[in-house]
């Protein structure tokens, strides 16, 4: 039972990461399982990565701002890769059973393709890969019999909900919708023009999950549910059409899956990220970890609306970068990250993340981009113009 699994973390000191690593360690004080570290990867925060290669032993480290590095940052014996390549070239040179890819943005993906390409399994947090470049990363994995395990909670529910049938697979045959929950963020009841003039202490204020900076923004402009009807799409092989959103501010529900019949399974627990990071290094086991349990007691109810695409057009963008198609979720992705970073340093409004996504989305319509090199291109691109219209 507890045969030892190798694992590297990429992202290891973001939100994801640092869940990650204190699930891995509840996991092993419980007996049942051994995860071994063997790489870890930051992009700049390398005190915490030398803390954290200390903690648990790592004998690889990656870290991208070359700069930041000293000779006496990390124990003697730790190989240390260093510069923007660093999180691919530690995936190349450490072998691994299972990749948990949480680093946040279009970073992530070379990275992910090189654990892809070396066979390794891959527990996905970065839902910019499979935006950005799902059409090359879905048929890459099933070329390499590498499993792409969703920690996203609302696609590790319908990950669930998928595998819960006696048989473990019910696939994706006969299922009519599934649907992915959003909170609704922290201006789901503000008007327009709120939105427009929200700032950033209001903007980072999200009502139900504790994450990182740019999905908190991305949840507050519902991009991010946008972003992650894309990832849905390549994950599990449905159109537009059968992915629905719908608000549920409890963030209780995380996803639904219908099926022809009419039933429809749900996965619930609280909003807090180990149990989807748990599920991605156990499935299909379940054991007890550090996940909280639902108090049934205080449990009064669950609400749903559909979300208002006036108010929120980014989640109109995204569907319209999937049907699209090509290299339209490259271009909304990049001009998104973009137009992020801008609002978090004031040189952009609130209400103009949306604007700019679509202006530089209409700029760069007919670009395709069926390779990894094409992608990175377009996404450079993509990024320039951005900038641009920021000016
Ligand atoms: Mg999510």
């Amino acid at each position: 039972m507890s045969h030892e699994r190798r694992v590297i973390v990429l992202g290891s000191t973001g939100s994801i990461g640092v869940s990650t690593l204190r699930v891995i360690e509840r996991l092993n004080e419980s007996g049942g399982y051994r995860f071994r570290v063997v790489g870890l990867a930051a992009a700049s925060n390398v005190d915490r990565l030398a803390e954290q290669a200390r903690r648990f032993a790592v004998p690889q480290v990656a870290i991208a701002a070359a700069s930041k590095v000293s000779q006496n940052s990390f124990h003697g014996d730790t190989r240390v890769h260093a510069g923007p390549g660093a999180a691919a070239d530690l995936v190349r040179h450490a072998d691994a059973d299972l990749v948990v890819a949480a680093i946040v943005g279009f970073a992530g993906l070379a990275p992910t393709v090189a654990a892809i390409e070396r066979g390794r399994h891959v527990a996905l947090a970065n839902k910019e890969t499979l935006v950005a470049a799902g059409s090359i990363i879905m048929p890459l994995a099933r070329e390499r019999g590498v499993r792409i395990i969703p920690i996203d909670s609302e696609h590790s529910a319908i990950y669930q909900c998928l595998r819960a049938g006696p048989d473990g697979d019910h696939g994706v045959r006969r299922v009519r919708r599934i649907t992915l929950t959003a909170s609704g963020g922290p201006f789901r009841d503000w008007s327009a023009d709120q939105i427009a003039k929200a700032t950033i202490k209001e903007a980072l204020a999200h009502p139900t999950w504790n994450m990182g900076a740019k999905v908190t923004i991305d949840s507050a402009t519902m991009m991010n549910k946008g972003l992650e009807v894309i990832e849905a799409s390549y994950l599990f092989g449905l159109p537009s059409e059968q992915i629905e959103v719908l608000v549920h501010p409890q963030s209780i529900v995380h996803g639904l899956v219908e099926f022809d019949d009419g039933s429809v399974l749900a996965q619930l627990s609280p909003p807090d990220m180990c149990a989807p990071i748990q599920y991605a290094l156990t499935a299909p086991d379940r054991p007890e970890g550090c996940a909280e349990r639902l108090d049934w007691g205080t449990l009064r109810r669950l609400d749903f609306e559909p979300p208002d695409e006036a108010r929120f057009p980014c989640l109109r963008l995204a569907r319209l970068a999937l049907e699209r198609g090509g290299g339209a979720g490259v271009v909304l992705n990049a001009a998104n990250e973009i137009a992020v970073a801008a609002f978090l340093e004031h040189r952009l409004r609130f209400g103009q993340i949306p604007e700019i996504v679509e202006a530089t989305m209409n700029a760069l319509q007919k670009c395709d981009a069926t390779t990894i090199e094409a992608v990175t291109a377009l996404d450079a691109s993509a990024r320039e113009d951005a900038h641009r219209r920021i000016g």
